[in-house]
């Protein structure tokens, strides 16, 4: 079985929600037909000639970028330059284009936390909150049996999580009556005679972003015809959402040392530093592609140091006034990790579903500087 492209985009957007992209950007498909079954995906940060070359060859039918290929202003496809060349060659051969830009940027998992990741940082908070989320309690009344297939449903679709521990719930006995009308089929009991049933009152909590998700699923492995059920909203803080990410190292490294990691990481042969080489790192701000303008969150959240690209003189020069440190890995070498562990976590979840379709980053995905 192969997954259809609407698939794959499905997924991604329940892990990077387009509604978290900034005004400016257009994520989503770009182009290609959403129902078209994809044998074979490649991932990477921009849609270059030698991408989309590399997919035709391939056979891939979907190809998902960091950077959209198409801008809300296009108003001509001329196929004698290179956006319409592109467009043509794809179309020609079916490859549909995806992009996941500014929303996976802030979404959680996104692509500064693939960097944070592999620098090895703890306790990894978003730098600069844009959006958050908002917490709901929901509570579900079960005949007493079904309330392990409930729950398990619950926590599938995404409920219950609390911090890094998932399936939380409490559950307490109690009766609960119903009276069947004509025209009903219940699972107890028969129409016209008030029935007292056993059952559970479970609780969970669950974002709002995916509650409507998770209510469907609830229903599917509820045995009612008709569910009683609660959503009630919570003030409790909710996960937040944003650009960049700070965290801890496990222990302190000069700045020298950090910017070696940072290079295997990345995989740059070179990078730019701003800030002395010896001086002690622990806290780390990270910011996948541009995050020049980071840098006041960076020095507020009490970071050490920056590790983004992008940087320009005058952003190095306010850096050294705030003190604080930064480490310019590119705009490419920040963000390919981001797109590495999306094909990953695209290839599991086509595994779990029993789908034929894989995906892999592309090998013609590079960096357009070179270093000499
Ligand atoms: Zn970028």
């Amino acid at each position: 079985m192969l997954a259809k492209v609407a698939h794959l985009t499905q997924w991604i957007e329940e892990r990077a929600p387009q509604r978290l992209a900034e005004d400016w950007d257009n994520p989503g498909l770009m182009w290609g037909h959403p129902q078209n079954d994809v044998r074979h995906v490649l991932l990477a940060v921009d849609g270059t000639d030698a991408v989309l070359e590399e997919a035709v060859r391939k056979g891939a039918g979907l190809v998902v970028l960091h950077h959209p290929s198409l801008w809300k202003d296009v108003k001509q496809l001329r196929t004698d330059q290179a956006l319409g060349r592109r467009v043509e060659l794809c179309l020609r051969h079916g490859v549909a284009v995806y992009a996941a830009h500014t929303n996976y940027d802030a979404a959680a998992d996104g692509v500064s936390d693939s960097l944070a990741r592999r620098l090895g940082l703890n306790d990894v908070q978003v730098l600069d909150v844009t959006a958050r989320d908002r917490l709901q309690k929901l509570v579900v009344f079960v005949p007493r049996g079904h309330e392990d297939d409930v729950r398990q449903a619950l926590a599938a679709a995404g409920a219950g999580w609390i911090g890094k521990y998932s399936h939380c719930s409490f559950q307490v006995d109690g009766t609960g009556t119903f009276l069947p009308r004509e025209g009903a089929d219940p699972f107890i009991g028969a129409v016209g005679k008030l029935e007292r049933v056993d059952e559970v009152r479970l609780e969970t909590v669950v974002t709002a972003s995916i509650s409507r998700r998770v209510v469907a699923a609830m229903l599917r492995a509820h045995p009612y015809e008709e569910v009683a059920y609660d959503l009630i909203p919570l003030d409790n803080e909710a996960p937040a959402f944003g650009a960049g990410r700070v965290g801890s190292l496990a222990y302190a490294l000069p700045l020298e040392e950090l910017a070696r990691l940072v290079k295997e990481a990345c995989r740059v042969p070179a990078l730019r530093l701003v800030g002395d080489l010896n001086r002690p790192v622990t806290r780390v701000a990270v910011c996948g592609g541009d995050g020049g303008d980071l840098l006041q969150a960076a020095s507020h959240a009490g970071a050490d140091v920056l590790v983004t690209g992008d940087l320009d003189h005058h952003q190095a020069l306010e850096a050294l006034d705030l003190g604080l440190m930064v480490v310019d890995a590119g705009h490419f070498g920040t963000e390919w990790p981001g797109m590495a562990d999306l094909s990953e976590w695209l290839n599991s979840r086509l595994e779990a579903g029993g789908y034929q379709t894989r995906c892999e980053l592309a090998e013609s995905g590079r960096d357009p500087f070179q270093f000499v």
